[in-house]
């Protein structure tokens, strides 16, 4: 039985992992599960899974949890240093989905203890890459990617040498906004960015892929995953969103991944790495799909793009004042206080000002500096706003 252990269960990921998790009971023996709010959910799974402890990320849920669990002989704890702890017990196999830079920690410790460790979280690789990678290399972790571009990417590297790489593509479906007219984001709603046109996935992802601060987290990943330099990868809007990603060989090559946009391929490619097992996806009609549909990214749409170029450039503890920027500025929307496009720019505006902080940005990248530059970098990402706004 492998033991695997799903951190951020009662999210979309964890849904979708649990789905296939309990296709196979007799498979998999589950060790911790974590959530937040939905106190109703994780008792359940964690119930139904036979989990041997449950831990919400809200201290003020833990009676309700614990109450929910009564007489399951399941354990209930509660609070971020539970959730660390719990990525401590022994496991073969730990989802990281997460939603935030609350992830990190908890995939840190996943990865000392040598589990492999399949990555949601994307906030992890994009605030500290160099960390996890190194605590992976000396722990003799894996980490599996588990965002589809790139699984995709991963999927298409098999058997080839890194150095016949010419280039890596990314695709986008473009979001919600994607054929809007430009003078018009400034009125987008909340729900209307809300709606993913093919995804069913978070809230905060949905709103991050209509500004393209997805794929620009997607991008940093990509290059502290594959190695690659900054000017090799590319990203292509590709409405369907069937395929994945491409790789491009020194020969011309192209090798695309191509699957039906459902986050269980991802997560089950990982899960059964390195064999291919049957997963209940959808199986594609390319024929009734008929074609598939290019185009260039426009930066005067998603400025995001253009940032995670300046971020990799800069290099160092820039990842993580992009992404607590762009979780503070995603707040400000979602809580009404920022316009859309309001966004890029508070995260703009607080790159520039952190930028400027070298002993900032260059310090050495440990779990506690990178906690410190995110918090720092949130309380200028605030007052940044306060301005945009007000
Ligand atoms: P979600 O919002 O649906 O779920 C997030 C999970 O994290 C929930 O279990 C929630 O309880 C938990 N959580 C929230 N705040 C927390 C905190 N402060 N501390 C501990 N736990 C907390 O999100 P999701 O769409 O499942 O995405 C999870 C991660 O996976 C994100 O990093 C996202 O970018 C990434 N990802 C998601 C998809 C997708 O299809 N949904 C695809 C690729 C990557
Ligand atoms: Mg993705």
């Amino acid at each position: 039985m492998r033991r695997v252990s799903i951190f951020g269960a009662t999210g979309s990921i964890g849904q979708n992992t649990i789905d296939l998790i309990a296709r196979a009971p007799d498979a998999y023996d589950v060790v911790a599960l974590t959530g937040a709010g939905n106190i109703a959910q994780l008792a359940d799974d964690a119930r139904r899974l036979g989990a041997d402890i449950a831990i919400t990320a809200r201290d003020d849920r833990l009676e309700d949890l614990r109450d929910a669990l009564k007489g399951s002989g399941i354990a209930a704890a509660a609070g971020a240093d539970a959730i660390r702890e719990a990525a401590t017990r022994p496991a073969d196999w730990i989802m990281s989905a997460i939603v935030g830079a609350a992830g990190l920690a908890p995939g840190i410790e996943a990865l000392k203890q040598g589990a492999t460790l399949a990555l949601a979280n994307k906030e992890s690789l994009v605030c500290a890459g160099k960390l996890m990678l190194e605590t992976a290399r000396t722990h003799g972790a894996a980490i599996l990617p588990v965002d589809s571009e790139h699984s995709a990417v991963f999927q298409a590297l098999i058997g080839e040498d890194m150095a016949a790489v010419e280039r890596i593509i990314i695709t986008a479906s473009g979001g919600a906004f994607r054929d809007w007219p430009l003078e018009d984001l400034a009125e987008a709603t909340l729900e209307q960015a809300s709606n993913h046109p093919n995804w069913d996935m978070g809230q905060r992802i949905t709103i991050d892929s209509a500004s393209m601060f997805n794929k620009a987290m997607e991008v940093i990943e990509t290059r502290e995953f594959f190695g690659v330099y900054p000017k090799q990868i590319e990203v292509l809007v590709h409405p369907q969103s069937m395929i994945h990603a491409l790789v491009g060989f020194n020969d011309g090559a192209l090798m695309a991944h191509i699957g039906p946009p459902d986050m269980r391929h991802a997560i089950g490619y990982a899960l059964h790495h390195p064999h291919r097992k049957p997963l209940p996806v959808e199986r594609l009609d390319l024929a009734k799909i008929g074609s598939f549909e290019f185009r260039a990214p426009d930066e005067a749409r998603w400025p995001a793009l253009r940032l995670a170029r300046d971020v990799m450039e800069r290099g160092g503890m820039a990842g993580a004042v992009f992404n607590a920027a762009k979780e503070i500025a995603l707040d400000g929307f979602i809580a009404g206080q920022l316009r859309f496009p309001q966004m890029a720019q508070v995260v703009e505006d607080t790159l520039e000002q952190l930028n400027a902080d070298a002993g900032l940005i260059d310090v050495t990248m440990t779990l506690d500096n990178v906690a410190h530059v995110d918090h720092l970098a949130r309380q200028t990402a605030k007052a940044v706003s306060k301005k945009r706004a007000g």
